[in-house]
């Protein structure tokens, strides 16, 4: 069966003439399956071509597992379940400037980082990039709400998904598809070195986030296995290589997590490395996993942060956590559903 929702236009022109079909049909279809619809719906496209589809090609199809509305904001995040009974979460958020989501990309993760609950069951398998797609269809269809940008920051690691997810930047930024700029997509990291330099060569007008949660390859390590393979001199030479390629500035995430990566002494090393670099640090007062020992960082202790970081000229915001009461943070709800 042919995965058609991961296929670009020409793709499709391919396969409709590889089943003797004319390829001119090929962007009406396209149209349709990013609007989400089924073949059913497609009213353009002939019963017989429709049934012939159904016959050949399949569709990832996902269900609402659960559903959590924030009732301090308005964000909603679901728990959706694929038909192999998989499921990942996603996370409609609202701003000013209009909504976001927050998209999974694998089904678990491997990168093993300690106060993250994404990975603690290890990877159970990729996404497409049709299931990366349907995660945005699924929730404008059930929301009612248009998504405006895009951030995959949710469950997984996009570059360990390198293939699939450079498929679904491609397909969700198509003209004739969703049509959602690059400059309103924002791909984060925990800082895989080779492929960022792949990334790099694709000069794609993406925002780079890189989850750095530490100044140093010492504290890196004790909470992020990747440091091991790679060390943050490494990571910071293909930030650099990134952004002479694409002209875009790096944002770094930056977990505060008490006692571990919060004192002084990071903050000050952390400005060191940056000085000069004109780039964005996000700090995100850590979002305490039941399973793990690890707690936030006061209020103070990110509030002396920020002012050390700032004396190094660095530009730094301290991350609003929406939808704290449903834990939007990803990783947690599907957690909860697999040890029922
Ligand atoms: N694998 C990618 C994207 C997924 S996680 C990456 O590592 O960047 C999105 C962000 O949330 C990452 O910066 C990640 O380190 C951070 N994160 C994970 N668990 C967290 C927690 N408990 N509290 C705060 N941030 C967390």
């Amino acid at each position: 069966m042919f995965d058609i929702k991961s296929a670009t236009i020409n793709e499709i022109k391919e396969f409709m003439t590889s089943i003797g079909e004319s390829a001119y049909r090929a962007e009406q279809i396209f149209v349709w399956l990013s609007r989400g619809a089924d073949f059913d719906e497609m009213t353009n496209i002939p019963v017989a071509l429709r049934n012939k589809l159904k016959e050949k090609c399949y569709l990832p199809k996902v269900e609402i597992e659960r559903k959590l509305i924030s009732k301090i904001d308005e964000t909603i995040k679901y728990l959706f379940k694929f038909s192999d009974g998989e499921m990942v979460e996603t996370v409609l958020l609202s701003y000013k400037h209009g909504n976001s989501i927050c998209l999974s990309t694998q089904v678990g993760c491997r990168m093993g980082c300690s106060f993250c609950a994404s990975t603690m069951n290890g990877l159970s398998r990729n996404l497409t990039a049709s299931e990366i797609l349907e995660q945005i269809t699924a929730t404008e269809r059930d929301s009612g709400c248009d998504v405006q940008s895009i951030v995959l920051m949710g469950i997984g690691e996009p570059l360990d998904n390198y293939d699939n997810v450079l498929k679904f930047l491609h397909l969700v930024n198509d003209k004739n598809g969703l049509n959602i700029g690059m400059r309103h997509i924002s791909l984060s990291t925990c800082g895989l070195v080779d492929k960022i330099k792949m990334l790099a060569k694709e000069n794609l007008q993406i925002t780079l986030s890189i989850s750095l949660h530490a100044p140093n390859d010492k504290i890196r390590s004790l909470i992020m296995p990747i440091a091991k393979k790679y060390s943050i001199d490494e990571l910071f030479t293909a930030c650099r290589e990134y952004t002479e390629t694409t002209g875009r500035r790096i944002s770094y995430e930056y977990a505060m997590i008490a006692g571990v990566n919060d004192s002084p002494e990071c903050a000050r090393e952390l400005g060191r490395r940056l000085f000069g670099t004109l780039t964005h640090v996000n700090l995100i007062p850590l979002n305490p996993v039941e399973e793990k020992s690890y707690n936030k960082s006061d209020k103070n202790v990110i509030s002396d942060f920020t002012k050390v970081l700032e004396e190094y000229k660095i530009r730094v915001t301290v991350r609003r956590r929406l939808g704290s009461d449903i834990n939007a943070s990803c990783g947690q709800l599907r957690n909860k559903q697999l040890v029922k």
